[in-house]
């Protein structure tokens, strides 16, 4: 339920609201029709030239394709534009409401508040351009101006309002969710990390000692460690010199494997090459031992139930790996799971029974996935799975195994009798759209659709599921 929460409505836009009225009923009649003339003759070029602008900026192509801005955004811009110019007072409130939505998601994708304040400053000047072309500079262009400015910095102060908001409350969390740390057991992660490095180390070592050519071998990168490390290790031990070191490492290490190690035949040389990455390995669990010492045991932040992450965590973790898919070309899923007909579970058996299969579901979704991965509980009989670093193929094998285990593998009641538990699976892969919430209603939608078609299945979001999720537009109706 992406839109389950929607923002809390900022007292302040009351006030703006007041303002904007004021301000149009200040300009009169004959500026309105200025401005309304102006919403039906400019605002698609206006949308055009204002996504130009944006284009230029590198940090706004990083964030869009020329794709999303050619069939979505522009003509969103040219609605937002033309709305504005044709407002009347009875559509302040909606606009506001408009308003905040768009700081949302300007604070959801991370969008630098002064592209949005240069791409409204670019529109302004252009559209007083136009004012001046069509209704010259006598008293109803100057209030049509007057309006016209009103109407822009009002908006852009509602969004601004909405985007400050947002901010606040996301980097509120994402220090909440550094100190619980995503590593929840410190101890038994710990060991867990130090056996994965070594078991990598040891692997090398065997094959090196039997001659296998160590050119198709595991990177210290890609391995489960180094995923580990990556995605979930420093967002948890929060970054510092230690774990930029840490990664300075590991790269050391993958590049002496790829390059040295293929290209050094003789044996010595290799011998001496091995003693450099096994010393940076040595390096790496040490520094991994202080960061692990310095987080302690924390673990708040965990369903209480099934112990899993709790879903405020969700955007931060979501966020990060939107942001490590754009660095890395990589890309990464999102599963949504909703046990089936549930209900009916707590009330044949009783609520208790209820419980123990949404622990035992955890169970199973913490012990078939990767430690790279996040499980969350998302709901009451919901959850989600983030898995990193997958590919659409990878992503669908590992839902599948999942939906099959579950199905597979019966509650233990109290009193000893089996019940049988199926769930329906939503895959939404990332599709390099910065807003984490399209990825959670595709996935939503997709779930929606598992459920449609008999549940105890797995559906993939794709390109021909509707955009407005399924269930979301079910509660609505
Ligand atoms: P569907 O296959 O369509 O998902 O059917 P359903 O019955 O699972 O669907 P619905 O979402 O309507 O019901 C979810 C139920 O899950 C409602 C509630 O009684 C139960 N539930 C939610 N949270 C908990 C919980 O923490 N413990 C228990 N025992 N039950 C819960
Ligand atoms: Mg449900
Ligand atoms: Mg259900």
């Amino acid at each position: 339920m992406p839109h389950a929460h929607p923002p809390p409505a900022d007292h302040d836009s009351h006030g703006l609201a007041a303002d904007w009225r004021r301000s149009l009923a200040d300009a009169g009649p004959e500026a309105a029709r200025v401005l309304a003339a102006l919403a039906a003759t400019d605002a698609p070029a206006m949308a055009v030239h204002f996504y130009q602008v944006m284009m230029d900026d590198t940090r706004a192509s990083r964030l869009l394709s020329h794709e999303q801005v050619r069939t979505r955004l522009q003509p969103a811009m040219q609605r937002w534009v033309a709305n504005l110019l044709r407002a009347t007072a009875g559509d302040v409130d909606d606009l506001i409401a408009a308003q905040r939505v768009i700081g949302d998601v300007h604070a959801r994708v991370g969008i630098p508040v002064d592209l949005v304040t240069r791409g409204t400053r670019v529109l302004k000047q252009r559209l007083f351009q136009s004012i001046a072309a069509q209704a010259g500079h006598g008293q109803a262009a100057h209030a049509a101006v007057a309006s016209l400015t009103a109407s822009f910095d009002i908006a852009l102060e509602g969004m601004t309002l909405a985007y400050s908001n947002a901010r606040e409350r996301s980097s509120r969390t994402d220090a909440a969710y550094r100190l619980f740390s995503l590593v929840q057991n410190v101890g038994t992660e710990r060991e867990r990390q130090r056996a994965l490095l070594l078991d990598w180390e040891n692997t090398l070592l065997y094959a090196l000692a039997s001659q296998c050519d160590p050119v198709g071998f595991q990177s210290l990168a890609g391995s489960e460690f180094g995923l580990w490390f990556t995605h979930k290790g420093i967002p948890s031990f929060g970054e510092s010199a230690e774990t930029r070191r840490i990664c300075d490492l590991v790269a050391d290490v993958d590049l002496a494997l790829q390059q040295t190690l293929r290209e050094e035949a003789d044996p010595r040389a290799r011998a001496a090459q091995l003693q450099d990455i096994r010393a940076r390995v040595s390096q790496i669990r040490n520094l991994l031992g202080m960061l692990f010492e310095r987080i302690g045991e924390l673990d708040a932040g965990c369903d209480a139930l099934t112990n899993l992450l709790n879903r405020r965590f969700l955007p931060t973790v979501l966020r990060r790996e939107i942001d490590l898919a754009a660095k890395s070309q990589g890309s990464f899923a999102v599963l949504l799971l909703d046990l089936d007909h549930f209900k009916a579970i707590n009330d044949e058996h009783g609520h208790e029974a209820g419980d123990r299969a949404l622990q035992h579901v955890a169970g199973i979704l913490g012990q078939f996935t990767r430690g790279s991965d996040y499980v969350f509980r998302y709901g009451g009989e919901e959850f989600v799975v983030v898995l990193v670093a997958v590919d659409e193929a990878q992503a669908l094998v590992i839902a599948d195994s999942l939906c099959r285990r579950v199905s597979e593998s019966p509650v233990t009641l109290a009193n000893g009798a089996k019940l049988d538990i199926t769930t329906s699976i939503g895959v939404a892969l990332h599709d390099g759209h910065p807003d984490y919430e399209r990825v959670m209603a595709r996935a939503d939608a997709a779930m929606y659709q598992a459920k449609k078609r008999g549940r105890n299945r797995v559906v993939l979001a794709d390109g021909s599921l509707p955009e407005a999720p399924g269930r979301i537009a079910l509660q609505r109706g």
